[in-house]
């Protein structure tokens, strides 16, 4: 390979597809009607928000859904809804991104991190240990890239330690374990709509749970005002009364504009899984025959969505790792690496976040995330795309090793 010339990729990997017409077209008649605020309607009229809750909760199978501002700030209000007092510990996988641990400060809580495993996934054990000492009373569980642990180990735990478990599914919308969608295993589930995750509105989350109690404080958090009536995703007013008034107003609403746009994404987002599915499995399988790289197995009860891949690149150091990153980078592949010494882009590592108390060392998290590569895999690829990449990934190491 040395001597020929190297193949360079020219997509960018931050390019999204386009929002489906009629999405186009629904948000266009709203600016044009300018009822862009979810409370906005005119009598017996359903928001478009009010319509994209119902059809999330029915697209997951849970009674309850919020759209809010973000994912990160659906974390907080399932945190804040699910009772986190200031100074409550709650747990946490240490491999996640920055919005998340944010979200557990943010509600006063204090973050116990939790290392992971070959998988990257939480390390059930370390989870089991700290559990029984830390004396936390929640688990936020982020599947990070969309990996899912053994959700019955999971729940298992949760249950003997009387955890609350929150899910953090950006990356695992359309996913599930052993055919029970992600973010159901628990009290509540948390999903992004931010534009690189699995349905784009720019910013949004979606909070799923089927307790009447936690909705209602996360709707009247979220800052419905008296208009909580107006959502159709909700339980009986008599449930709002015991917290209309104990309950601050923390804006984090989602807009009609962006509802909109997600509505038409929903009905396509089992097409859009299984296309990232098949640009994963390709590159799964072609990543996996290169010397020096491996994709970790997946438990056949792990229903993924390959909308990113991790590998592991091993037999190197951590210098020749960089040099690895640079080359695919100089050939037009970005990759990201959370091995950095210092934040970079949208990637940060937990030893970064120097506001958790008691920030502990995890060495294991540490090893595991400095030999981890990851890059995005937008449906913009196409499958030819994808084999592109995974011959210049092939290039770029046998020309280093
Ligand atoms: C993106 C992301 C979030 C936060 O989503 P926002 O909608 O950007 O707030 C939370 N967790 C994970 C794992 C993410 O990747």
């Amino acid at each position: 390979m040395k001597n020929s010339q190297p193949i360079i990729f020219t997509k960018e990997f931050t390019r999204q597809e386009a929002i489906p017409e009629e999405g186009i077209q629904r948000a266009v008649e709203l600016m044009r009607s300018g009822r862009l605020h979810r409370y906005n309607t005119t009598a017996g009229e359903e928001s478009e928000a009010a319509l994209l809750e119902t059809e999330f909760a029915a697209y997951v199978g849970t009674k309850y859904c919020l759209s809010c501002a973000s994912c990160g700030s659906s974390i907080y209000l399932a945190l804040k809804s699910a009772g986190v007092k200031p100074g409550d510990k709650v747990l946490c996988n240490a491999y996640t991104l920055a919005p998340v641990p944010g979200a557990i400060e943010n509600a006063g809580g204090r973050t116990v991190l939790v290392e992971i495993t070959e998988d990257y996934t939480i390390d059930l054990d370390d989870l089991d240990q700290k559990a029984g000492k830390s004396g936390a009373g929640y688990l936020l569980l982020s599947h990070m890239r969309g990996h899912i642990t053994n959700m019955d180990r999971v729940v298992e735990i949760c249950d003997r330690h009387g955890l609350v478990l929150i899910e953090d599914c950006a990356h695992t919308m359309g996913a599930r374990w052993d055919n029970r969608p992600s973010g159901t295993f628990g009290k509540i589930g948390c999903y992004s709509t931010q534009t690189y995750k699995h349905m784009n509105s720019g910013e949004g989350g979606l909070l799923v749970t089927n307790d009447e109690a936690v909705i209602a404080q996360a709707i009247l958090f979220s800052g419905s005002y008296m208009l909580y009536e107006r959502h159709l995703s909700r339980p009986t007013t008599d449930v709002f009364e015991k917290y209309k008034k104990i309950t601050p107003n923390f804006s984090m609403r989602m807009d009609n504009l962006r509802a909109a746009m997600l509505r038409p994404q929903l009905r396509d987002i089992e097409t859009q899984c299984r296309r990232w599915n098949e640009r994963y499995d390709l590159l799964e399988e072609a990543l996996n025959k290169i010397d020096h790289i491996a994709v970790p197995k997946r438990d056949p009860r792990e229903a993924y969505v390959g909308s990113s891949i991790q590998f592991t690149i091993d037999g190197i150091t951590r210098q020749q790792v960089m040099a690895f990153l640079a080359e695919c980078g100089r050939r037009g592949v970005e990759i990201k690496w959370f091995g950095w010494a210092e934040p970079n882009g949208f990637t940060s590592s937990f030893d970064s976040w120097e506001y958790i108390e008691n920030l502990p060392e995890l060495p294991a998290t540490r090893k595991i995330l400095d030999f981890m590569c990851d890059f995005r895999i937008p449906l913009t690829f196409s499958m030819k795309d994808c084999k592109t990449i995974a011959l210049i990934i092939k290039s770029v190491v046998e020309d280093m090793t």
